[in-house]
């Protein structure tokens, strides 16, 4: 079973009360296939760039497996790019642009030997895209999903029939209250669970997360982290870190769903300690298994 993401690949500029990047490596699939190749190697990157795509990224990545033979290279087109600005509350976050340039046409193929029994993530993209992706799958596929507050608001139905495929879906609290059109996180997970998704991760920014499955709940702590440089793409570092554990172990039961949203929350943290996709370039597997170890640490006590 080959892990496959799909998603955005693109040049970021970003403004934080701590300072300034531009031209920074980014986009969804980025941080996902990063995050996942810590677990799981290769990781099949499907997206699109520019011939403007610096190719020390495409070093940077290859260097981790993630292999790119199915990121396509438009000639003569520019790369997406996105702008933020951060406030001082690092949770706000204003839009500057998003200037979709080849990914507007974006229509993604899965290659032949990669369409039957596959991991798949879905990176946040238009619930349509989402859908040709499944459409072309074939046999047994594990399907792991992100969304967002546009894609609930416009495109509800196409959403829906997507969920319907998802066997995770990972989404953010605000998020769950409008798919579900429920107040209540519990209540919400229950009422999306019944959309389709067997397993749904409700992230709660710097407050942790929520995993539900079956009648049972799973909160998982966040990481209490001194330096937030950048928090961009922290939500698909997690989406990396818990699909590319969940794909390398093949256990899909809800102990070690357990561990993979603790190995999503642990990449998530080291995301955000650097710009960029830097925090994530240079780890290793002990740094992770460490870090792994402080989670268990941070909600452990004993009865008496
Ligand atoms: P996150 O912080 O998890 O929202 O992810 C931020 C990343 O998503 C950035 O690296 C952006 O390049 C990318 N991104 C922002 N807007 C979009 C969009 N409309 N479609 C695809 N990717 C996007």
């Amino acid at each position: 079973m080959d892990l496959l993401v799909v998603g955005s690949v693109g040049l970021d500029h970003v403004e934080t009360p701590f300072g300034e990047i531009d031209n920074a490596l980014g986009g969804a699939a980025t941080f996902i296939s990063l995050a996942a190749s810590y677990f799981t190697k290769p990781v099949q990157l499907v997206g699109v760039v520019g011939d403007d795509f610096p190719q020390e990224h495409v070093d940077m990545l290859e260097d981790h497996m993630v292999e790119l033979d199915n990121l396509e290279v438009i000639k003569g087109g520019k790369t997406f790019r996105w702008g933020g600005r951060y406030h001082y509350d690092l949770n706000v976050r204003d839009t500057l642009y998003t200037d979709l340039n080849v990914f507007e046409n974006f229509n993604p193929k899965i290659p032949d030997k990669l369409k039957k029994n596959s991991f798949i993530i879905l990176g946040n993209i238009l619930p349509s895209l989402q859908q040709s992706v499944i459409d072309q799958l074939e046999g047994d596929n594990f399907v792991v999903t992100d969304t967002m507050n546009l894609w609930i608001e416009t495109t509800y139905d196409d959403l829906i029939k997507v969920l319907k495929s998802t066997n995770a879906l990972i989404i953010n609290d605000s998020e769950a209250r409008l798919l579900a059109k429920e107040a209540n996180l519990i209540k919400a997970a229950r009422i999306i669970r019944e959309m389709g998704p067997e397993y749904l991760i409700i992230k709660k920014g710097e407050h942790g997360a929520l995993l539900f499955h079956e009648d049972t709940v799973f909160s998982a702590p966040a990481y209490p982290l001194e330096s937030i440089f950048d928090p961009t793409g922290a939500g698909d570092t997690f989406l990396g870190g818990f699909a590319g554990y969940l794909h390398s172990s093949g256990d899909m039961s809800f102990d070690n769903v357990k561990r993979a949203v603790i190995y999503g929350s642990a990449m998530a943290s080291f995301c955000v300690e650097q710009f960029s996709t830097k925090g994530l370039e240079d780890l290793d597997k002990l740094q992770i298994h460490d870090r792994f170890l402080g989670f268990r640490e941070l909600s452990r006590f004993d009865d008496e």
